[in-house]
């Protein structure tokens, strides 16, 4: 009935059909998953940056052969930045690296803080949020318990705007916003978004910034010392030595002190003293790291009594 010529030929047109259909296929399965990976770019990138801005914006800490790794590291957070000038200007003055928070509302911000960056310190953003009781000092961009989601995210995004180059920022009083969950989570969102960090001074020991911070995934950690409660030598003199103990107690230490006459001069002659004794003086986010490191890897420590 069918001539073998016939056959063959309608042999030769199915498989042509055959492969082009599964050539057609493939290229239709392509499509769909460059389709797929163009929709999940902006999905992914977010969580695939390797350099955020704390890390970005840190100061590296040049090591030289005799630099001991091991040693006691301890940071000094000067904060309250920028409004008394000539305090300010002694505090950036110090050997680096220190870390320097400066209040959003201080002047010439983005000029004084790329010189104090130059100089080798680290920078911060000190936030004003709300204490506790009557503070009649608070500035219109003050992060308060009672603004409107809206409202809070208005003056924290404005506050975040008044310079670049910090790594994060620790709040200044806060006692009352540091106890306010849901405050703190718009915060913390909007931090991570920025890829920054977050230091609690901890005004109250009620404090959840740091346990807030670590849920929106964070990197956190904690004031240890206030350097200057009371502002007289003995006090900034025993700080410094309680300081001292915490560093070698837990292997880091974070002090926060202010642009003070009794602080700055304390320092000045504490922090050469320190370095012979073989304590390293890191900016934040060093320590930040290393506590994130030593979380994941826990070690035994010797207990010292301080
Ligand atoms: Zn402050």
């Amino acid at each position: 009935m069918f001539s073998k010529k016939y056959i063959l030929l309608v042999s030769l047109a199915l498989c042509w059909l055959i492969t082009s259909a599964t050539q057609f296929s493939k290229e239709v399965r392509n499509i769909t998953w460059l389709d797929k990976a163009d929709y999940n770019v902006p999905k992914i990138l977010p969580e695939a940056i390797d350099s955020p801005k704390w890390v970005e914006n840190s100061v590296n800490l040049v090591g030289n052969s005799s630099t001991n790794i091991d040693a006691p590291m301890i940071a000094i957070v000067i904060d309250d930045m920028g409004l008394n000038k000539k305090w300010s200007t002694k505090a950036e003055n110090l050997p680096a690296p220190i870390t320097l928070s400066y209040l959003p509302y201080a002047e010439n911000l983005p000029e004084r803080t790329k010189k104090a960056r130059q100089s080798g310190h680290e920078l911060m953003l000190h936030m004003p949020m709300e204490a506790s009781g009557h503070h009649a000092n608070y500035d219109s961009s003050t992060l308060m318990t009672s603004l409107t989601k809206t409202e809070l995210l208005h003056n924290l995004q404005q506050n975040l705007d008044r310079f670049d180059g910090y790594v994060g920022i620790n709040n200044h009083m806060g006692s009352k916003m540091s106890e306010d969950k849901e405050s703190l989570s718009l915060i913390m969102q909007e931090l991570k978004k920025r890829g920054l960090l977050y230091l609690d001074s901890r005004t109250t020991a009620l404090s959840l910034g740091e346990s807030t911070a670590r849920e929106y995934g964070l990197p956190t950690t904690r004031r240890d010392v206030f350097l200057d409660h009371e502002a007289t030598s003995e006090f900034v003199a025993e700080s410094l030595q309680k300081l001292e103990m915490r560093a070698i107690k837990n292997g880091t230490a974070i002090a926060i002190g202010h642009p003070k006459d009794v602080t700055i001069t304390a320092l000045k002659q504490w922090i050469p003293e320190m370095q012979k004794k073989g304590f390293r003086i890191v900016p934040v986010s060093e320590i930040v790291k290393r506590r994130i490191y030593d979380d994941s890897h826990p070690i035994q420590v010797v207990s010292i009594k301080d």
